[in-house]
C-alpha cells in the first residue's frame, strides 16, 4: 500500500487564491515558530512569489513589486528572500536562479524533489526521503561528506500531458 502524498500538480484552472491563504496561513505560522518577525513588507514580498506556482527571478519579483508602487533596491528583495528562506516557506530553484513559493506542508528539513514542468512553467515538491537516504548511501561509498542534496527534476506535468498550458 502507498501512502505516500501525491505530489499536487495544481490542475489549470485550480482556485490559486486558496493556494494562497494556506500558504500565507503556513508562513506566518512557520514565522512566529521560527521567531521570525512577520513584517508588511515580508507578507507583500512573499504574495508576489505566491502570486503563481511558476518560479520568479529576483528581478521579476522587483518589477512586479514596482508595478505594484513598490520600489526596492535589489539588496532589499534579496534580503527580504533570505529571509523567507530561512523561514522555509520559499525556495530557491537552483537550476533557474530563481523563487518560488512553498506549497507543500513538507517539515523544515526538506528532504523534497522539485519538480518543473516545462510546458506550463509551474513547479511542485514531493517528499522523498528515500531518494535522500539512497543518495546518502552513494555519497557515503565515494567517503564523500555531502553538505546538502538538491534534486530538480524537469519534464511535463500530469495537467499539460496532452494539453494545452496555461496556469
Ligand atoms: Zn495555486
Ligand atoms: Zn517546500
Ligand atoms: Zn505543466
Amino acid at each position: 500500500m502507498n501512502d505516500r502524498k501525491a505530489p499536487s500538480f495544481p490542475a489549470h484552472n485550480h482556485d490559486h487564491g486558496a493556494c494562497v491563504s494556506g500558504a500565507l496561513g503556513r508562513a506566518k505560522r512557520r514565522c512566529l515558530e521560527k521567531g521570525i518577525k512577520w513584517t508588511a513588507l515580508r507578507e507583500q514580498v512573499f504574495q508576489h512569489v505566491t502570486a503563481s506556482h511558476k518560479p520568479i527571478s529576483a528581478y521579476d519579483l522587483i518589477e512586479s513589486l514596482a508595478k505594484d508602487g513598490k520600489r526596492l533596491a535589489p539588496v532589499s528583495v534579496y534580503r527580504i528572500l533570505d529571509v523567507l528562506q530561512a523561514a522555509g516557506i520559499v525556495h530557491r530553484l537552483e537550476s533557474r536562479n530563481a523563487f518560488f513559493a512553498c506549497m507543500t506542508a513538507h517539515d523544515g528539513n526538506r528532504q523534497t524533489v522539485t519538480f518543473v514542468c516545462g510546458d506550463c512553467g509551474c513547479v511542485t515538491e514531493a517528499e522523498a526521503p528515500e531518494a535522500f537516504r539512497a543518495l546518502g548511501e552513494v555519497a557515503k561509498v565515494a567517503r564523500f561528506h555531502p553538505l546538502g542534496t538538491i534534486v530538480e527534476i524537469d519534464g511535463t506535468c500530469g495537467e499539460c500531458t496532452g494539453r494545452p498550458a496555461s496556469c
